[in-house]
C-alpha cells in the first residue's frame, strides 16, 4: 500500500540500489528502479562465485578501521545498519549463513542465487517497479532523468533520486563507471576511480613466466614499509600471474602499494618464503655440507623451499650469490620484489575514488543538488575483501533511502 503519493528513483540495481528499494517501499513511497543491464544484481551473483562473503565476524571496533582514513564517514552509515543488522537481514530473507574460520560470514549454501532471489520475490510484493535495459544518461535541462531504452530515450521526473551505479570494475557485470563524467559536469566532486583490491605488474624473466604463472605461493608473508615509515607484515597467500602477482594476501595491501606507486613508480614488497623458520636456523641448515646434490635438492631437504618459491629464489638472487648459504638464507626470509604497477581498474574485485562525501551531507543528499542521493561502491571509500565492500554498499543504501525518505517528509 503507498501511503506518500510521491516517487523515488533508483539507479543502478546492485546491492546498494537494492537495499534502498527495501527501506523505501517499508515506507510506502512510490519506488521505480532502473539499471542498464537485463538483469540486477550481476556483480553480486558473481561475488557469490567466490563464496559470497557478506561481512565479517570480528568485533566492531576493528570493524570499522577495515574503511582506513574513510572510517569517520562510514561509521554513522554502519551504526544505523551494521554487521550485526546485515546478518538479521539475510536471515530473515531465509538464508542461513556460517562464520569460517577465519571469522569471514557467508551464506550456508556459499552463493548469491537464493539470496537474490529471495531479495527480489520480496522486493516485487512490495511494488517495486523495475525498470531493465535503461541506461541512465543524466540530467535534460528540465531537470528529469534520461534513459536510453530499446524503445528510445525516456525521461522521468521522480520526488527524489538515489543514485547506486558501482565503481568501475568488472564493467561487463554493469559498472562502468560512465556516470563519471555526468556528475562532473554537475560540479559534484569525484575523485579518479582506482583499482583496489587489484593484482600488480612484476616483471617476470620469460622463464619464469611460462614456468610458473599460476603456481600459488603458501605459506609467504609479505612486508611492506611504507614512505610514511609504517610497516604492514601479513602472512597467507597469493598467485603467480602472468603479469606479476594476484590473490587475497595482495588485496589486503592493494590500497598501500598502489599508492606508494603512485608516488614513487614502484613499491617494493619483501616476501619472507619460510615465515615458519627462522634466519639463523635456515643459515645453519643452509650451511651443511651439501655434497654432490644439487642446489635444487639441497634448498627442497634443508630449508623445505620447492617449486615456485625456488622457483622465485632463481629469478631473483643474483646466480653468483646462490649458492652462499647466508645470502641464499637471508634472501628466503627477505625477498624483495618490485611491484610496478596496479593491474587495470576493470580486472579489480573493487574500485577506490568516487563521489567525495565533503559533496555530501549526513542523509548522503548531494549538497547542491537537493532530492539526489549516493549510495555503494560509487562514494569514495575502499576496504579489503573480508565482507567489508557489501556491508558498507548495502549500509549505505539504507542510508541514503533512509536520507530521501526524511527530505520527501521535510516538504521538499
Ligand atoms: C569477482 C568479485 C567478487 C566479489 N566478492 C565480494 C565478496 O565476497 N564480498 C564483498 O563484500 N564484496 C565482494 N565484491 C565486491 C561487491 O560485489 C561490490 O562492492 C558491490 O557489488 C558494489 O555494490 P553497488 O550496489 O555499489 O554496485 P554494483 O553491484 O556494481 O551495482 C551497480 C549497478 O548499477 C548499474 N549501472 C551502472 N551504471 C548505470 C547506468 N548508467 N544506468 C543504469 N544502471 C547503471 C549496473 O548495471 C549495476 O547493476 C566482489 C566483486 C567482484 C568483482
Amino acid at each position: 500500500m503507498i501511503l506518500l503519493d510521491r516517487s523515488v528513483a533508483i539507479i543502478g540495481g546492485g546491492p546498494a540500489g537494492l537495499m534502498a528499494a527495501e527501506v523505501l517501499t517499508h515506507r510506502v513511497v512510490h519506488v521505480d528502479l532502473y539499471d542498464a543491464m537485463p538483469s540486477v544484481g550481476r556483480k553480486f551473483l558473481r561475488a557469490g562465485k567466490g563464496g559470497l562473503n557478506l561481512t565479517h565476524s570480528e568485533p566492531y571496533e576493528t570493524f570499522l578501521t577495515r574503511y582506513g582514513a574513510r572510517r569517520t564517514q562510514i561509521k554513522p552509515l554502519l551504526d544505523a545498519f551494521g554487521p550485526e543488522d546485515l546478518i538479521s537481514w539475510v536471515h530473515g530473507l531465509g538464508i542461513d549463513t556460517f562464520v569460517g574460520t577465519s571469522g569471514k560470514l557467508f551464506p550456508t549454501e556459499m552463493k548469491s542465487t537464493p539470496l537474490l532471489r529471495a531479495w527480489l520475490q520480496r522486493l516485487r510484493s512490495a511494488g517495486v517497479n523495475f525498470h531493465m535495459r535503461h541506461v541512465w544518461r543524466g540530467w535534460d535541462d528540465s531537470g528529469a532523468l534520461c534513459f536510453e531504452t530499446p524503445q528510445g530515450m525516456l525521461t522521468a521526473h521522480p520526488d527524489a533520486v538515489v543514485l547506486a551505479l558501482g565503481g568501475g570494475s568488472w564493467a561487463r557485470l554493469g559498472s562502468n563507471g560512465a556516470w563519471v563524467p555526468l556528475l562532473k559536469q554537475r560540479g559534484i566532486p569525484v575523485a579518479e576511480l582506482r583499482p583496489s583490491n587489484c593484482g600488480f605488474e612484476v616483471a617476470w624473466s620469460e622463464h619464469f613466466r611460462t614456468r610458473f604463472a599460476g603456481h600459488p605461493l603458501k605459506p609467504v608473508a609479505v612486508v611492506f614499509m611504507d614512505s610514511e615509515g609504517r610497516e604492514f607484515r601479513r602472512q597467507g597467500e597469493f598467485i603467480i600471474t602472468k603479469y606479476g602477482v594476484e590473490g587475497s594476501l595482495i588485496y589486503s595491501m592493494s590500497a598501500t602499494l598502489r599508492d606508494e606507486i603512485s608516488a614513487k613508480g614502484v613499491a617494493v614488497i619483501q616476501l619472507d618464503l619460510a615465515p615458519d623458520k627462522g634466519l639463523q636456523r635456515l643459515i645453519n641448515e643452509l650451511s651443511r655440507p651439501r655434497g654432490s646434490r644439487s642446489m635444487a635438492k639441497h634448498l627442497r631437504s634443508r630449508a623445505g623451499i620447492e617449486g615456485v618459491k625456488a622457483g622465485l629464489l632463481r629469478e631473483l638472487v643474483p646466480p653468483e650469490d646462490f649458492f652462499d648459504p647466508a645470502i641464499i638464507g637471508a634472501a628466503i626470509k627477505t625477498l624483495p620484489l618490485r611491484l610496478v604497477a596496479p593491474r587495470p581498474l576493470d580486472e579489480a574485485i573493487s574500485s577506490a575514488g568516487g563521489v567525495a562525501f565533503e559533496a555530501l551531507d549526513e542523509r548522503l543528499m548531494v549538497r547542491s543538488m537537493p532530492g539526489v542521493f549516493c549510495s555503494g561502491e560509487m562514494l569514495d571509500w575502499e576496504a579489503p575483501t573480508g565482507g567489508y565492500l557489501l556491508t558498507a554498499c548495502i549500509s549505505s543504501g539504507h542510508a541514503a533511502a533512509l536520507g530521501a525518505m526524511a527530505w520527501l517528509k521535510s516538504g521538499a
